[in-house]
């Protein structure tokens, strides 16, 4: 199941056209200007022509938001942190309203304070979060982070503790997941770069944080070395991951590439696989979204 991050630039249904005129099978998108802490309230029409353009595509079980960027649930300054679940309350309920199943976030920083204190923050923030959205449906996906400086979401121990932190503080299991990217994994050091290496990766995953818990794959190659910490996103095939050069991807070194190990792995059969690759066009003005999820489709034969 492959999707892209696409624009509702216009208006919110032209993801989905996108998404469909690109072949693909689902879509990311931001429910909202991800760079303000405001949002208008969603248009009712707006809405109702999203749900059921969903409805008929049979997607509703399959599309991803992604939220703000400026959320950061483990903040140590009261003010930001208060913000931030205000946002994030928003962010489930625009969520719900749309039927969109999944939402993926960034755990957070726990810059000025430790990370046991930032870890304690999100749990605190989840707590306050579920309440005012009870009974909301919507998985909140911890993001796997690249894991520079203060950021939480690196090693799998922080992926670990936030999940059980915040399902102990809210008791809603159902309703916390995680999505991993394969760019950030290997930048914050987990090495994807071959098949057998990513084999390791995802086992020592499984082993901490449980793969069933996993409902949205990012796939993204990497501009940054193994351990470099470096969010830089690039196309399938042409970085550090599939073993390429920007241009120039090689298929024998995708193949055996970590990609490969995600693509042919059942346990991910039907998880939704996200390209957030830059919206460029090639040689001869054909999006690279298609070249990319072709890349990825061509690992499962
Ligand atoms: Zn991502
Ligand atoms: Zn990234």
């Amino acid at each position: 199941m492959f999707g892209s991050h696409l624009s509702i630039a216009g208006s919110m249904t032209n993801a989905l056209n996108e998404a469909v005129e690109l072949g693909l099978d689902t879509v990311q998108v931001f429910t909202k200007n991800q760079q303000q802490w405001k949002a208008p309230p969603l248009d009712p029409g707006a809405v109702r022509e999203w749900r059921s353009r969903v409805a008929a595509l049979g997607w509703q079980d399959r599309i991803v938001s992604h939220a703000s960027y400026l959320i950061n649930l483990a903040s140590v300054n009261e003010e930001l942190w208060a913000k931030s679940v205000d946002l994030m309350t928003q962010e489930i309920e625009r969520c719900e309203a749309l039927g969109i199943a999944f939402l993926v976030h960034h755990p957070g920083s726990h810059v000025g304070t430790t990370l046991e204190a930032g870890l304690a923050n999100i749990a605190r923030a989840y707590k306050e979060v579920f309440r005012r959205t009870k009974g909301a449906r919507v998985v909140s996906c911890f993001e796997g982070t690249a894991g520079a400086g203060s950021t939480i979401g690196g090693p799998f121990e922080h992926l670990r503790d936030v999940r059980s932190l915040s399902e102990e503080s809210t008791g809603e299991a159902a309703r916390l997941g995680y999505c991993l990217d394969s760019c950030h994994l290997h930048a914050a050091g987990h090495d994807m770069s071959t098949a057998e290496s990513a084999g390791k990766v995802l086992g020592a995953f499984d082993a901490m944080c449980g793969v069933r818990h996993l409902k949205v794959w990012h796939l993204n190659d990497s501009k940054g070395k193994l351990g470099s910490h470096l969010d830089r996103h690039a196309h399938v095939g042409e970085g550090e991951v599939g073993g390429g050069t920007p241009g120039k991807c090689s298929p024998k070194k995708l193949r055996a590439s970590g990609f490969a190990a995600i693509l042919r792995d059942p346990r991910f059969a039907s998880v939704p696989k996200i390209l957030e690759t830059p919206k460029e066009e090639d040689a001869k003005g054909k999006p690279m979204d298609l070249t990319n999820v072709r890349r990825l489709r061509g690992l499962m034969e």
